[in-house]
């Protein structure tokens, strides 16, 4: 026995077709073969195999035999059954093409040669020979798309077998099978095979999950049987009314590489996956489709966005059907898949069930557009130089959805497209994420948005400092859920007094930027209905689960504005109001009220009134007036509404006197920009006793630099003063009132 062989089961028992099992399907069938040249086929490969053996200690022909048989089930030809009972003998025997051709024409021959280059480039070793190999593998298809098929058929019984092989073969083939074999019968539409291959592939790559996924699968299947036979017995009976016959209703089991894909990859419950359950239910028209998706949403109620129409909008491989989701009486979604016969037979067979051989024209013209992505990437990388670019573009285009990337070990990581290697290092494990400082792509350093591309081979590099945990920018940049709520329970559990802060800063900017303005002590109340929704007991929790994204302020800010327009009702005055009407004692405001005595009075910062400038006042919803300055586009915009008209009041400034009530101010001085300007205005204005409360200064693009500074005046008059002042300093070009 190998030492380098561990043992390993045959994912299940497979039959042994025997070429009496062959003739029996073909004679059963009822398309047309030509049985003497497959029976002569067969003669001829069973002589030149003769002595030869599989690795299972099984006659040699037992494989062409079953690789003719899987082809046979799929539909195919008389030439292409023959050409897969002669695949291997040019490859491992004396036969020769020439006499192939000679017994069997020239289609055979070259079909057999096209399948035996590609035998010459199973196993992958180099990037170069890899590139070398997928354009062989394309080329043969675009030459005759049977080669391909046939090719199908063979990897799919040798996946079968795999369990004979040597450990190391065994990954490289399952990897390549995975990574090349199941996208190109993917892309073709041939989803029998697709599926086997991908289980298969599965199985031999991560024998554990598999056998965990198949456990849990098997946990379940009483219950789900039980709910499907319901499903399909309420269906039939209800469309027994509208049709005769009824249509076949039949359940449906996802693929252990589906549920695998869900369950590793996005992070999903095996009981959160919606199509886990699925009828299928099969009609003989189009219109038929749609009556039974009516009558279908009619019994169940439908799941919102779940519904998709692959009948109008086809996949790119072909595919159409009707799928919807619906919830069944136990509260358990299920999904409905709907289409018509034809549209299986292309869902379950792809390309082959279309496949109509005629002498002398190979494929149809429908089969011309299928092939046309093939014919574009040879075109395509025939321009580049670059083999590994060659390779990813390849397998990019093979597998849309999916990239495949590898640690340094060669373990293969599924991630779906535009993922990081952030998501890759989460994917490997939790604590090579949260420990994760950098990443390398084939040896080269990445950033850390780097999104991964099938084939490459990607290192983490860690860190074992303490303390050491993932950024918040990496919840932006990372593409898979799994990965997102690793991040975020990170920070649940490490860094409360930071989330705290994270949230209420990020709360307090959402309602800055709505306009909004809750005063600290109604905070809690004014939070409480969604606090309580996130199960947070006090405003610190509320903030936290902001802080590590368990709470999703952009989910509760829709509400958050609805309640703030009920509680502080200012609907009508404009957001920019809102945001800048600060309360006044009112006894210091120095304003006086048409008619309305003792009222709280509110400066709207929209114009910043000041005493000597024209205004008036707005009466808002429990807030008291809010003045503006009769030049204040808001108040120019509003007057006239028939909501508001009624609500503005006239209002003067009281005389002020003295001291009392000076108001802020604030000032765009604009000058050559020079050092000491700053110091200079700040000297200028303490000199006539103006205090600054706040000042920023920016460059312009000219140049020139515009400083903002916030003063206090006692009113217009001293506001002139202070202008004049300004524009006496060196460099001063203009001094205005900002917002002016
Ligand atoms: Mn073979």
């Amino acid at each position: 026995m190998d030492n380098d062989r561990t043992p390993i089961a045959p994912l299940r028992e497979y039959p042994v077709y025997t070429v009496d099992a062959l003739i029996q399907k073909i004679l059963d069938d009822d398309k047309q073969y030509d049985l003497s040249k497959i029976v002569s086929a067969y003669e001829t490969a069973d002589h030149y195999h003769a002595d030869q053996k599989r690795e299972s200690g099984e006659p040699y022909i037992t494989h062409p035999v079953t690789v003719a048989y899987i082809l046979l089930e799929l539909g195919m030809d008389t030439d292409t059954i023959c050409a897969a009972l002669l695949h291997d003998v040019v490859e491992d025997t004396d036969c020769t093409l020439e006499e192939i051709q000679k017994k069997f024409g020239a289609d055979v021959a070259m079909l057999v040669n096209g399948v035996t280059k590609l035998e010459k480039v199973e196993i992958f070793t180099k990037d170069e020979q890899k590139a070398e190999n997928i354009r062989k593998i394309l080329l043969a298809m675009s030459e005759d798309i049977r080669v391909i098929i046939i090719k199908l058929a063979d990897r799919l019984h040798n996946m079968r077998t795999l369990h004979y092989c040597r450990d190391e073969k065994r990954r490289v083939i399952a990897h390549e099978t995975m990574n090349i074999y199941a996208p190109i019968a993917h892309r073709l539409g041939i989803r029998s095979i697709k599926d086997e291959l991908e289980d298969l592939a599965f199985y031999f790559l991560d024998p554990y999950a598999y056998a965990e996924i198949e456990r849990q699968m098997k946990l379940r299947k009483e219950a789900r049987s039980k709910l499907i036979d319901d499903i399909k017995y309420k269906i039939e009976t209800r469309l027994a009314n509208d049709f005769d016959p009824v249509p076949l209703i039949e359940g449906r089991v996802k693929s252990n590489y589906g549920i695998y894909k869900k369950v590793f990859r996005d992070g999903k419950e095996i009981d959160q996956i919606y199509d886990r359950y699925a009828v299928r239910i099969i009609v003989n028209t189009v219109t038929e489709c749609y009556n039974v998706l009516g009558i279908i949403h009619d019994m169940f109620k439908p799941i919102p966005n779940r519904f998709k129409d692959y009948i109008s909008t086809p996949k790119p491989n072909m595919y159409q059907s009707l799928h919807t989701t619906v919830i069944g009486r136990q509260g358990i979604p299920f999904e409905v898949q709907i289409r018509t016969w034809e549209m299986h037979r292309t869902a379950e067979y792809g390309i082959a069930a279309h496949w109509k051989y005629k002498e002398g024209v190979r494929g149809s013209s429908k089969d011309d557009n299928r092939l046309a992505w093939i014919r574009q990437i040879i075109e395509s990388q025939q321009e580049s130089n670059d083999v590994e670019e060659i390779v990813r573009a390849i397998k990019n285009d093979l597998a849309p959805e999916d990239v495949f990337a590898f640690t340094p070990k060669g373990d293969m990581i599924s991630l779906p497209v535009g993922s990081t290697v952030i998501d890759f290092a989460y994917a490997i494990h939790t604590e090579v994420g949260h420990r994760m400082v950098g990443a390398k792509v084939d040896k080269k350093m990445v950033s850390f948005d780097y999104q991964i591309k099938t084939g490459e081979i990607i290192e983490i590099l860690t860190t074992n400092a303490d303390g050491h945990g993932p950024s918040r920018s990496w919840l932006n940049i990372c593409k898979t859920n799994e990965a997102k709520s690793k991040i975020r329970s990170w920070f649940k559990k490490e860094r409360r007094e930071e989330n705290i802060f994270e949230g209420r800063s990020a709360l307090e900017r959402e309602f800055k930027r709505n306009m909004m303005r809750v005063p600290e002590d109604e905070l809690e109340d004014f939070l409480s209905l969604d606090m309580h929704r996130h199960n947070c007991d006090t405003l610190d929790d509320f903030f936290a689960a902001i802080g590590y994204g368990g709470v999703q302020l952009s989910k509760v800010m829709q509400r958050l504005k609805m309640e703030y327009n009920k509680r502080y009702g200012e609907k009508i005055i404009s957001n920019v109001e809102m945001k800048d009407i600060k309360p006044r004692s009112k006894n210091s405001s120095g304003v006086i009220v048409d008619g309305i005595d003792d009222c709280v009075v509110k400066f709207a910062q929209c114009c910043n009134p000041l005493p000597g400038d024209e205004i008036v006042g707005f009466i808002t919803r429990g807030h008291g007036i809010s003045v503006h300055k009769c030049d204040c586009p808001n108040y120019q915009r509003q007057k006239d509404m028939p909501d508001s008209e009624s609500r503005w009041v006239s209002v003067k400034w009281a005389e002020v006197k003295d001291s009392r009530g000076y108001f802020k101010t604030t000032l765009d001085i604009i000058a050559v920009d020079r050092i000491g300007l700053l110091a200079d205005v700040s000297s200028a204005l303490a000199m006539i006793n103006i205090y600054i409360h706040e000042s920023v200064s920016r460059e312009l693009k000219n140049g020139n630099a515009i400083l903002t500074v916030t003063v206090s005046v006692a009113g217009m008059e001293q506001l002139a003063g202070v202008i004049a002042k300004l524009k006496k300093i060196k460099n001063v070009i203009s001094v205005e009132r900002s917002g002016k």
